[in-house]
């Protein structure tokens, strides 16, 4: 039996890792284990934390570092996945640029991979979660605080010249609107149909119109205590308010998806991250609006589908780099 790959899964709170058998795609053992990281941390600290992740995992798993077949990462950041090299992750304050596989391979001498982390759970969903044994092409999104995106084209993730192919969440579908991006730029989808951008919506109507909503209730007023889950929450409760905030953000993201399918022409679409939980009325109107707003004249048949992994696809992803 192959060596098990070490998959690293790095956010901005908190270190995911666990032992993956290539083979198979299942975790070993305790299966996936966290370590909390703490905003404060500079780069020096995190990479401590990542070097701990590791010998705590090995050493639950009753291993050391030449009982595996390297180690794979995935981090939330740009990264050349060639050279391991981050460009200032926007999540990691004070991190700058840092070699990361090399500072990790001057500590073990094992074969290091990094790559995006959408683009490691892409890989994980069309390998062994929603796209398993059919999908060559697949175009990947997680919707949740942002919108990250893996495209696989006939098996590999597109990287691009520079590894850095792939930020589909910050194509502007309103470029001449209001609503800036965290990158800057305005209009992304990720500022009009991300987790947050569907709660800033759903607040500034209510404060707007005044409208009833089961969900003044349940923030028991305070509007600013407003979040996705209880948005979904209200939204199953058969509440008009939420459900038309979800209807809107699955017609957003049809939208978008419908230019997506016209430029990659995927077998499947698979949504992960928080807003895939607001399940089949999100995915009906993103269904809907993709297939009447693209040139792509088979997109009924393109299946739009929750991702399966959940939270273990970035750890999963991360080993299947190697
Ligand atoms: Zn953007």
């Amino acid at each position: 039996m192959a060596k098990p790959i070490l998959g690293l899964d790095l956010g901005g709170t908190k270190i995911a890792s666990g032992l993956v058998d290539l083979a198979s795609g299942n975790l070993l053992g305790e299966g996936v284990r966290i370590r909390k990281t703490f905003e404060s941390e500079k780069n020096q600290d995190v990479f401590d934390s990542i070097v701990a992740a590791i010998g705590e995992t090995l050493s639950a798993n009753g291993m050391d570092i030449s009982s595996i077949g390297g180690v794979g990462m995935c981090v939330p950041s740009p990264v050349d996945p060639k050279t391991g090299f981050l460009y200032n992750p926007p999540n990691l304050r004070g991190w700058g640029n840092i070699p990361l596989r090399d500072r990790l391979r001057e500590i073990y001498d094992i074969e290091v991979a990094v790559d995006n982390d959408a683009n490691a759970a892409a890989m994980a969903e069309s390998r062994w979660g929603a796209a398993r044994g059919l999908s060559r092409s697949v175009f990947y999104a997680t919707v949740s605080t942002g919108i990250g995106t893996g495209i696989i084209i006939n098996g590999a993730i597109l990287h691009g010249k520079n590894g850095l192919a792939g930020e589909g969440g910050h194509v502007p579908l309103d470029g001449f609107g209001h609503e800036r991006c965290g990158c800057g730029n305005i209009g992304c989808i990720e500022a009009l149909a991300s987790g947050t951008a569907m709660v800033k919506l759903a607040r500034e109507m209510l404060r707007k119109n005044g409208t009833h909503s089961l969900l003044v209730e349940m923030a028991q007023g305070r509007l600013e205590d407003i979040d996705m889950v209880m948005i979904g929450e209200a939204a199953r409760r058969r509440d008009a308010f939420a459900q038309e905030i979800v209807v809107t953000q699955g017609m957003r993201l049809g939208l978008w998806l419908g230019g997506m399918v016209a430029l990659f022409d995927p077998e499947m679409v698979v949504i992960g991250g928080g807003c895939a939980n607001l399940g089949e009325p999100l995915f009906q109107a993103m269904r809907q609006t993709m297939i009447a707003r693209t040139i792509h004249p088979k997109a009924q048949e393109i299946p739009v589908v929750p991702a399966q992994l959940g939270t273990a696809s970035g750890v999963m992803g991360a080993a299947s780099l190697l």
